[in-house]
Order: structure tokens, then C-alpha cells, then sequence
């Protein structure tokens, strides 16, 4: 039987408050969706075993770190990028604020954890997006990809759990690579 080999990564889900930070942790982690709102105070921390089918030499862990976005918990952020292996940048697909925002956290992070670590770029919020409500377009996601030289772009709903685990899977297997495992 071939060796298996056991890894945990520690991955940062930033982004502006209310975009949906939490439930993509959530359906990742437990399939489930809530629609009320209830306000990270500072960081959740979740952990979850990738579905890796096509690796089955390895067992990937994820620690999930889900860091309140709003400006006021700043001062409490910087402790818990140290150590992250792979960053989610995700802004809300109908409202373009959180996807200005975007820049401001690549900053945020890089200041801790320096650059060039795999991440990807998640547009949350597609049903809304998808009924009429959208304020960012699908090429805009894809220039920022190429911007912050992230793995890729996804569009998700964690409510319809639309590219959830895609997105977590894509940024698994960037770090595979990054660090020559595959
Ligand atoms: P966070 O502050 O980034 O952690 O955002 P939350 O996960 O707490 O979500 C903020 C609000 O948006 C909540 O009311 C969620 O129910 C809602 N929400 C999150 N993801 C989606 C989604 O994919 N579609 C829709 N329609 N609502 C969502
Ligand atoms: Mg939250």
C-alpha cells in the first residue's frame, strides 16, 4: 500500500464585512447556509479535510481562519495572517466597494505574510448577481486575478453552494504545487 502523506494548511478568508466570509466557511465546512447576518467579533477558525480523489497519496487538512472585516477589528488582523499558507481574497459581486476594497486587503496581508503566497480571488453572492443585482463584472474578477497574480477567479453563492469547494480545492493544490509536492 503506498505511504500516505498528511498536511495542514493554514488559510486566511479576508474581505470586507458582509460578503460572505463566514457562510463560504460554513458550506464548506458543514453545508449549511444562514441568512441572517451575525458579525464575526475578531476570527472563527474551522477545519475541514480536502476531497483530494486524485491525490489519494495525500490527506490535506485546511485550517480556515475567517477574520472579521470590519475596519474597527483591524488592530486584531495582523496576528492571525502569520503563518498562513494561502490567502481568499472575496468581495461581494453586488457591491463594488468591497471589490475596491480588494487592493487595501492584498496589502493588509502581504504586510505579515510578504508576497507570492498562492491565492485566489472569489466573487461571492452569483444568485444575487444573477438576478439583476450585480455591480461587478466577470472580466473585472479576471484582471484582478492577473493583478494579484492569483491561482483564480471564482464566482461562488454560498447559499446555492455554487463553486465553494472548487474555490478551496484550486487554492489546495496551488500550495501542493508551490511547494513541490505535485
Ligand atoms: P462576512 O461578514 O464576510 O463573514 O459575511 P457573512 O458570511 O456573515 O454573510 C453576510 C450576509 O450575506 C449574511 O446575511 C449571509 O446570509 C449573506 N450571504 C452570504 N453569502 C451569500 C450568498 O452567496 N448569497 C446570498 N444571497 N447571500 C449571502
Ligand atoms: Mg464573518
Amino acid at each position: 500500500m503506498a505511504e500516505t502523506k498528511s498536511f495542514i494548511y493554514k488559510i486566511c478568508v479576508v474581505g470586507d464585512g458582509g460578503v460572505g466570509k463566514t457562510s463560504m466557511v460554513l458550506r464548506y465546512c458543514e453545508d449549511t447556509f444562514k441568512d441572517n447576518y451575525i458579525m464575526t467579533i475578531g476570527s472563527n477558525f474551522s477545519t475541514k479535510t480536502v476531497e483530494l480523489p486524485e491525490h489519494p497519496q495525500f490527506i490535506v487538512k485546511l485550517q480556515l481562519w475567517d477574520l472579521a472585516g470590519q475596519k474597527h477589528f483591524s488592530f486584531v488582523r495582523p496576528p492571525f495572517y502569520r503563518g498562513a499558507t494561502g490567502i481568499i481574497y472575496t468581495f461581494d459581486l453586488t457591491r463594488r466597494s468591497s471589490f475596491a476594497n480588494m487592493q487595501g486587503w492584498k496589502e493588509e496581508v502581504e504586510k505579515v505574510i510578504g508576497s507570492g503566497k498562492p491565492c485566489v480571488i472569489v466573487g461571492n453572492k452569483t444568485d444575487l448577481a444573477n438576478s439583476g443585482n450585480r455591480e461587478v463584472g466577470e472580466q473585472e474578477g479576471e484582471a484582478l486575478k492577473s493583478e494579484f497574480n492569483a491561482e483564480a477567479y471564482f464566482e461562488t453563492s454560498a447559499k446555492e453552494n455554487l463553486q465553494i469547494s472548487p474555490a478551496f480545492k484550486n487554492l489546495t493544490l496551488a500550495i501542493l504545487r508551490a511547494s513541490g509536492k505535485i
